[in-house]
Order: structure tokens, then C-alpha cells, then sequence
């Protein structure tokens, strides 16, 4: 494969951004590699400036959920920029998008548009604070909620993938306010409840972690989470940035039948366009400006391209047997997975819930982030690599999820699954 024009783009990218990246984990270091720049996409198909051809597992980290270029999304999007492209104003699309949100998830009855899911944990982490008039959080290892200071303690996605604990310009009085656990740790949780509950504004979780590579809830975790929070009156905040609309249409929590106080959205509620959500029961979104006193703003806020994205997306994802038809496809990746790495004798543990996936390279089942960090980066690294030569387009860490849309096909699933036999034999 030729990539002398992605090789360019770097060149003169990495004199103009930080890292020649606008997020650190596109910048593929933990990999050793170079980043792809990308031409275009159609279907589950991705192209590199080069003209070279990928079968596409990341769909822009979880929002096309339909592939790429969706007529229907399209069109929505086509047919709004007659009307203009924002106008700091209320239009109907918000309140549409705001009503399929509604009508989807169980425990959401008030929503607010924001225009990234950074923005939508930082802002029902406010919220929460707000409400309950404490300071502390509690959050997960591992798990990643944007980039907001009170949100990057220990996090997972590009901060794992980096290997840093946090980041400089966090100050101390902020940090110290976060508290982070073991994901599915359930005594750890009852031990720091019972000492400091009182004090604590809310706990907030992926509750299926996608930032740590993919990792399920055990059963009892997300219940015990519920059932603190009620103990001790702190808000539950569920960030389904990636598994809303994802892993079930309702969620995680229709999938599992817990619901939070306050959930976060972002990703396919856009369309691939930068949206982000948050909501709950009305009592406490009533607390945000201008009806209640704590404050969240945004001058692109509920942006008609965007929000035209996002209803054609939800519009076709709720027809009848969608996460189902998606459901047989992760099943077969995985399985097919699974079984050419036993037959390279490559020990390999994997995880699915719905159409997210993911693998570790290592032998014992990884129920939190110190699991996860025990796995073999350099044999992620070298099958990452011949992957991408093999046209198979995955994310360039240990660390993160993969996703499967609508447009993938059987033969695109079998293509990728022949060439991961052929990588995994050399490694
Ligand atoms: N929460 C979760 C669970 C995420 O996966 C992400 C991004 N991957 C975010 C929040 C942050 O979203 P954004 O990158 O749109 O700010």
C-alpha cells in the first residue's frame, strides 16, 4: 500500500496542530504508526487520501451506526441547508430530536441539547453538583467522560491509550473533588459510600465501558450503583455517549433495566454531526438555566444541520429488527475472532453487548482497567498494523471498542475475518 499523501498531510499537519491531530488517540503513537488522513466514506467502506480502501470498524467512534453517507441522512441533511445553517434561535428540529430522545429512553424526561458528549457529562456532572449542594463524584477507572477537569482522573480512551494519570492543568482543588474506583468493584463502592456517601453528588458510569477497550457490567454492579445513590441521596448519572441508541435503542439502561437520574448522550443522536445531550427526570432538569439557576449554554446548542442528522438517524434505527440484524453481525466478527486466534494459539478474551466489541489480548477475563492494562500492547500493536495493510480499518489502541453499522455485510465480515487468520498466524 502507497500512503505518501497521508505521509504529507502528517508533515505539515504536525507543524500546524498539536501532535498533527485534533484528538490525540487519531495520532495512532501507541501503535507506532502514522495516522490515515481520510478522503471518504461510504457504507461500512473508508478511503485514505491515498485511494486505499478499509473496511471500517470505528464509523467515527461510534456514530454511524448506519455506515457512512446514509442516503437518508443525506438528504436531511441537504434539505435543512435550504433553511441556513444556525441561528442561535429555537427551530421545530430540536424539539423533534428532543421528543424521539424522550419517547426512547426510559428515565429521560426533559433533555438539553449540548454539542459534544464532553459537554453533556461536564454539564449534568454541574447539575448534579448543583442539586445536591455537595462537591464529590465518584467515577470508574478506565472509563472515559470527555475531557471536562472534574472528568479526567483516571481515565480511559486517548489518556489509558497515552499511559498519563491525568493531566497537567487540572488543578488539585478540582481533582480532589473526583473520586475514581474499580469499574464493577462492588465492595469498593459500598466501602467508600459507607464513609463518604453523605457527601457525594453523584456517581457517574459508562454503564457498558467502551473507554478501557470494551467492558461489560457484571451482574449487580449497575444495581448496586442504583441502589446506593437512592441510599444516600446522589445522583446517578448514566454516560451513554456510546451505548445510547447503541448497545439497545433505549440504551444500556432499557438493555439492563437500571435506570439513572441523569443520562448523557452524544454520538448517534448526532448523526455523525457534533451533538450531545443530557436529561432526566424533570424535577432536576429543571434546575438548568433559564428555568432553574444552574447554568449551561451553548451558541451552537441544538444546531438544525445537526439535529436534522440526528432524527433521519433515529428514524431508521427504531425499524423493527435494526439491533437485531446488527446483533448477528458482532456475533459472527467475534466468534470468527475468537477462533482465529485459538487457531494461532494467540490467547485472546472478548466481550460484546450489542454491536460494541471488543478484544484483549490477554488470558484472564478483564472485568476493570487494571485487567485491561495487563494485556499484550505489543501484540495489539503488530496485529493493529496488519490489519490496517490488510485494508481493515480498527482502533489504533488495546483501549477502545469496536463497532459494527448497518452496512456491514456478511462479505465484508468474512473479508475481515479471513484477513485477521492470515494476520494472527504471522504474529
Ligand atoms: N463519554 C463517553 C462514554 C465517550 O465515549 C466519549 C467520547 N468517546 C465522551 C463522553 C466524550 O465525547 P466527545 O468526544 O464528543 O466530547
Amino acid at each position: 500500500m502507497d500512503f505518501s499523501n497521508s505521509q504529507r498531510l502528517f508533515d505539515r499537519a504536525v507543524k500546524l496542530i498539536p501532535g498533527g491531530v485534533n484528538s490525540p488517540v487519531r495520532a495512532c503513537q501507541s501503535v507506532g504508526a502514522e495516522p490515515l488522513f481520510i478522503d471518504r466514506a461510504e457504507g461500512c467502506l473508508i478511503f485514505d487520501a491515498d485511494g486505499n480502501r478499509y473496511i471500517d470498524y470505528i464509523g467515527s467512534w461510534g456514530p454511524m451506526i448506519l455506515g457512512h453517507r446514509h442516503p437518508a441522512v443525506i438528504e436531511a441533511i441537504a434539505k435543512v441547508l435550504e433553511r441556513g445553517t444556525s441561528f442561535g434561535a429555537p427551530t421545530d428540529l430540536e424539539v423533534q430530536l428532543a421528543q424521539m430522545v424522550i419517547d426512547a429512553v426510559p428515565s429521560v424526561e426533559i433533555v438539553r441539547m449540548v454539542n459534544s458528549g464532553t459537554e453533556a457529562s461536564m454539564s449534568a456532572v454541574r447539575l448534579a453538583r448543583g442539586a445536591t449542594q455537595r462537591e464529590l463524584i465518584i467515577k470508574f477507572d478506565g472509563c472515559y467522560h470527555g475531557h471536562a477537569d472534574t472528568l479526567l482522573v483516571a481515565a480511559g480512551s486517548g489518556v489509558a491509550t497515552l499511559g498519563i494519570p491525568g493531566s497537567p492543568g487540572i488543578p488539585e482543588s478540582i481533582a480532589q473533588h473526583t473520586l475514581s474506583l474499580p469499574y464493577n468493584d462492588v465492595d469498593a463502592l459500598h466501602k467508600v459510600m459507607a464513609e463518604k456517601g453523605e457527601l457525594v453528588a453523584g456517581i457517574i458510569v459508562e454503564p457498558v465501558a467502551g473507554n478501557m477497550g470494551l467492558v461489560a457490567p457484571q451482574k449487580g454492579f449497575l444495581e448496586t450503583l442504583r441502589e446506593l445513590c437512592d441510599r444516600y441521596g446522589s445522583i446517578l448519572i448514566f454516560d451513554e455517549v456510546m451505548t445510547g441508541f447503541r448497545v439497545a435503542y433505549g440504551g444500556a439502561q432499557a438493555l439492563y433495566g437500571i435506570y439513572p437520574d441523569l443520562s448523557c448522550f452524544g454520538k448517534i443522536i448526532g448523526g455523525g454531526l457534533p451533538v450531545g445531550a443530557y436529561g432526566g427526570k424533570r424535577a432536576l432538569m429543571s434546575k438548568v438555566a433559564p428555568q432553574g439557576s444552574v447554568y449551561q449554554a451553548g451558541t451552537l446548542s441544538g444546531n438544525p444541520v445537526a439535529m436534522a442528522a440526528g432524527i433521519a438517524t433515529l428514524e431508521h434505527i427504531q425499524k423493527a429488527g435494526f439491533y437485531e440484524a446488527l446483533d448477528q453481525k458482532a456475533k459472527h466478527l467475534l466468534s470468527g475472532l475468537e477462533r482465529a486466534a485459538q487457531k494461532a494459539a494467540i490467547p485472546v478474551q472478548t466481550q460484546r453487548v450489542g454491536s460494541m466489541l471488543g478484544f484483549f489480548f490477554n488470558d484472564r477475563t478483564v472485568h476493570n482497567f487494571a485487567d485491561a492494562k495487563t494485556s499484550d500492547l505489543e501484540t495489539f500493536a503488530a496485529f493493529y498494523s496488519g490489519m490496517r495493510q490488510a485494508g481493515i480499518y480498527i482502533a489504533p489502541s488495546q483501549f477502545e471498542a469496536l463497532f459494527i453499522s448497518a452496512a456491514h455485510q456478511t462479505e465484508h465480515i468474512e473479508a475481515t475475518l479471513e484477513a485477521a487468520e492470515r494476520v494472527l498466524a504471522q504474529l
